[in-house]
């Protein structure tokens, strides 16, 4: 180790982290290989460790996994952590314990974790929940968790499962605490938010790449407010914990990361999801434009139309109005006249989406659809919820 030239924090820290990652475990040394080589073999200066790393963060990166002594053969294993899987784990101990204690756990708790990766969190989860439920889509680290769990003596505690989160049914649990792989952030909110009627939680604490949360959390007028933010607080409430460094992480990732705790709400407005989804992709459409301006464009104006001329004989048809005949032959001008009144009633014509909370978004949608005025193909399936419901373009780590 003394023949690193150490020269600014950076590195100071660097060293410290890995240091910390020898030390961290008591049942299998991790070692960052390409490291270790570097240690031994060359003297490094300030720009070749920056041309090191910068290699380091290009290259997969591989964990050396093997038991400690305990009398039993050696099994020394290689596993490549793949950028693909979004296998970034936390190897802050503080961090870890932190996540922990903010998710207030009980003994009776039943906790769901998302990609426990080697089992950091979990080996700490195991400690304080009755059970632990981690779904995990890595055969190789399920097997790590496996044994990590056995030899701490606490393999009763947990289910394990190995399959892909999104697609595997939750068994039933009452709290979930994870540090789940970003690139699946969107549809497992969803997910976890939208099931939360049938399997409900107490809540969820997250880890979530720093700008996904920061859009979680956003309010109207922040500049980051958007519809992820709109449909998230239809559902739940989001409270920031705090803030993790990606030096935190082995891999480092390119990005930061933040712990949100999400709380389901117990009532939620009444409301038909699917056309609230179709509502709010319709006002967060164009970015910053008024109201009135989006109601206006005319290919938004004709599908508007064709919707609700479906939606309109449906419910008609049903209800055995007598004025279809009217409503289907609203031509676009008179359909375009019709919006820009309600708008005008409601105060709507100038405010700009970004700026509108969600009792606002609510109301505008309830004059709308009681004029007849729908977002969704009624006639669809419903099953869209999942995909739409987070509609995001986030960086993936
Ligand atoms: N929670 C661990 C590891 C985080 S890395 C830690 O904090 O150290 C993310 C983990 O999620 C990886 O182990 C990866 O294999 C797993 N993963 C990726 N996609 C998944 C999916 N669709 N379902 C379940 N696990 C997944």
């Amino acid at each position: 180790m003394n023949r690193i030239l150490l020269s600014n924090s950076n590195q100071i820290e660097n060293l410290k982290f890995h240091l910390a990652l020898f030390q961290n475990f008591t049942q299998y040394n991790y070692t960052f290989l390409p490291f270790r080589m570097l240690v031994s073999k060359f003297f490094i200066s300030n720009s070749r460790f920056h041309l090191f790393r910068q290699w380091l963060r290009a290259k997969s990166t591989y964990l050396k996994i093997k038991p400690k002594k305990d009398g039993g053969e050696r099994d020394t294993r290689h596993v490549q952590l793949l950028k693909s899987r979004g296998q970034h784990l936390l190897t802050n101990s503080r961090v870890l314990d932190a996540i922990v204690a903010t998710s207030n756990i009980n003994p009776e708790d039943t906790v769901l974790e998302i990609g426990p990766g080697t089992g950091n969190l979990t080996l700490k989860l195991l400690q304080v929940a009755k059970k632990v439920v981690a779904i995990e889509i890595d055969k190789r680290m399920v097997e790590i968790v496996g044994e990590r769990a056995a030899q701490s003596g606490l393999q009763d505690r947990l289910n394990l499962i190995c399959g892909d989160a999104l697609k595997t049914e939750f068994p039933e649990f009452n709290l979930v605490v994870a540090n789940i792989p970003y690139g699946i952030s969107s549809p497992l909110l969803a997910k976890l938010v939208l099931g939360s009627n049938t399997n409900p939680f107490r809540s969820a604490t997250l880890l979530l790449q720093k700008e996904f949360a920061k859009r979680l959390l956003a309010n109207n007028g922040d500049s980051e407010f958007n519809r992820l933010a709109v449909n998230m607080k239809l559902l739940a409430d989001v409270e920031f914990v705090m803030n993790v460094s990606k030096r935190d992480f082995v891999p480092c990732p390119k990005v930061d990361s933040s712990v949100v705790k999400i709380y389901p709400k117990i009532e939620i407005p009444n409301v038909d999801l699917n056309e609230w989804w179709a509502f709010t992709r319709t006002c967060f459409g164009k970015k910053n434009k008024t109201l009135g301006a989006i109601f206006k464009q005319k290919k938004k104006l004709m599908e508007l139309m064709n919707l609700s001329r479906a939606e309109g004989l449906n419910r008609m048809h049903n209800e055995g109005d007598s004025d279809l005949s009217s409503s289907t032959s609203t031509s676009l001008s008179l359909f375009r006249e019709r919006i820009i009144s309600i708008l005008e009633s409601g105060e709507f014509l100038d405010k700009r989406p970004s700026k509108l909370c969600n009792d606002e978004f609510l109301r505008l949608l309830s004059l709308l659809n009681g004029a007849g005025i729908y977002f969704h193909d009624q006639g669809k399936q419903n099953g869209s919820c999942d995909s739409t419901f987070l509609a995001s373009d986030d960086d993936l780590r």
